[in-house]
């Protein structure tokens, strides 16, 4: 019998494959940054072959929600990102991408979430995409163009709807970015800059969308606090009258009081699912995190100030430590503080389950680098499979890893990933199911996870035994192309 040959033979390992399929035993073979055989491999001759000792074998992660637009540029190792088995990030999210915008006066919040204004010096997203192909970026890049980067670029005043001429404006630069291979369009209809855009601003946009096969609609919504449905109700119109498919950014439904609507909100999206595409993301933690502004106090039940530029002596400590020594109520000290960020604890724990569990839903870190972090940053996928799935049974191995995986893959329209199938690229992790974990906390949120053995991008070891290797792997991904 010939014999084939490959670079690398994965062997003896569990065998997830992403698509939520019960594991097999058995070995994947890697050629030229593809999978070229996954299963039984035994008649295969490799110039390496490792032996996994019976670890699971999965696709590498696909972090669906990050804020790594300049993170991927200036520190394209990325280790938060591959020591939790993550080979993919999508940047650009709630609006805010790091292209197209160039030498900006100032950045209306929260734009300088990404960096300074320096850092914004991309005038398409074709040039943006070239500089993530130059840096050698450790994991794989795509991007969506943040509607809110869109405004300022194209507005006066973003504190008003935009004008016609505006509005086409918009449409080129949106259009550019698509040619240039961006998955979609992001906005944050609850931030400064794009809050008063009206719905039809954002169906006019959408409607760019619908001429490029796979293009999506992914939204941090109007609202996610007292008016959380009608938020969900205008994220369906949108895509139905774009004809689009959506997605909903970091699902919750945060303050005490809006506990359990989640109940209300998935019915919803189910009942719409029957017409039209609809999928959301999740990160598993209560506490959520972003700039730390003053209308955002008001539903916490405890707020960490972090990044604080003004005050960096309350870094670290409570708001409301802040507001007592500065003698103010917490939204005085939030103004006073800023610019800062913050970390809100506002989610129930039935809500988060209640998110993950449905079949809709993926994994998204909504990581924010940063000198300060939340732990979510580094530890969101172990902690899905350590707790979520090895600890409290919420959800089947098997579906958490779909979750990360094929279901971001193909809603987000990245080809050929996101699962072990020949012909699909080579990004893998292989972790111990019953080490993985995260052990970010609040107090130390940048500290890599447990478990995590070996992680490869496009066929490259970019983590071995557990240890960062320098090498890199990954491209800036174009919607479609494989
Ligand atoms: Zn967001």
């Amino acid at each position: 019998m010939p014999q084939n040959t490959c670079d690398l033979l994965l062997a003896n390992a569990e065998i997830h494959d992403g698509l939520g399929r019960p594991p097999v035993r058995g070995g994947v073979a890697i050629g030229d940054g593809h999978i070229l055989a996954v299963g039984d491999v035994s008649d295969w001759r490799a110039r390496e072959i490792r032996d996994l000792g019976g670890l699971c074998l999965a696709p590498g992660f696909i972090d669906v929600h990050t804020h790594d637009d300049r993170a991927v540029l200036d520190d394209s190792g990325m280790e938060p990102k591959i020591t939790q088995g993550v080979t993919s990030v999508i940047v650009g999210n709630c609006g805010i991408s790091l292209a197209p915008y160039k030498n900006p006066p100032r950045l209306v919040p929260p734009l300088g979430l990404l960096g300074d204004p320096q850092d914004y010096r991309f005038d398409s997203f074709a040039a943006y995409g070239q500089a993530v192909d130059a840096a050698n970026v450790a994991v794989n890049v795509a991007a969506l163009a943040g509607h809110g980067t869109l405004r300022a670029m194209s507005m006066e005043d973003t504190e008003a709807p935009a004008s016609q001429a505006e509005i086409e404006k918009m449409r080129a630069l949106l259009r550019e970015a698509l040619e240039a291979g961006v998955l979609g369009l992001s906005t944050g209809l609850a931030y400064p800059v794009a809050r008063s855009a009206p719905t039809d601003e954002i169906v006019t946009l959408s409607r760019e969308l619908a001429a490029f096969p796979g293009a999506l609609y992914v939204t941090h919504m109007r609202d996610e606090r007292d008016k959380v449905e009608e938020a969900v109700g205008e994220t369906i119109d949108i895509g139905r009258q774009a004809g689009v498919p959506v997605v909903i950014s970091h699902h919750k439904c945060i303050g005490r009081h809006n506990y359990g609507r989640s109940q209300r909100t998935l019915s919803m999206i189910d009942k719409a699912l029957r017409h039209q595409d609809i999928a959301m993301d999740v990160y598993p933690y209560e506490a959520s995190s972003t700039v730390l502004l003053p209308e955002l106090t008001r539903h916490a039940e405890r707020i960490l100030v972090i990044n604080s530029r003004s005050h960096p002596e309350f870094n670290g400590k409570e708001l409301s430590h802040a507001a007592e020594q500065m003698g103010c109520d917490e939204e005085e000290a939030a103004r006073r503080l800023a610019p800062a960020m913050g970390v809100y604890f506002q989610m129930s724990p039935e809500d988060i389950r209640r998110i993950m569990t449905h079949p809709r839903t993926m994994i998204g870190s909504d990581g924010i680098p940063g000198p300060q972090s939340h732990p979510r940053l580094w530890g969101t996928f172990p902690r899905v499979l350590g707790r979520y799935v090895r600890e409290d049974n919420v959800l089947p191995l098997e579906e958490a890893i779909r979750k990360m995986t094929s279901l971001p893959a193909q809603v987000f329209g990245i080809a050929r990933r996101g699962r072990l199938q020949s012909g699909f690229a080579a990004d893998l992790v292989a972790f111990d199911r019953e080490e993985v974990l995260d052990l970010a906390d609040y107090d130390t949120p940048d500290r890599p996870s447990a478990g995590i053995a070996h992680v490869f991008v496009n066929g490259t070891a970019v983590l071995e035994d557990g240890k960062v290797t320098g090498a890199r792997g990954g491209r800036f991904l174009r919607r479609g192309a494989a």
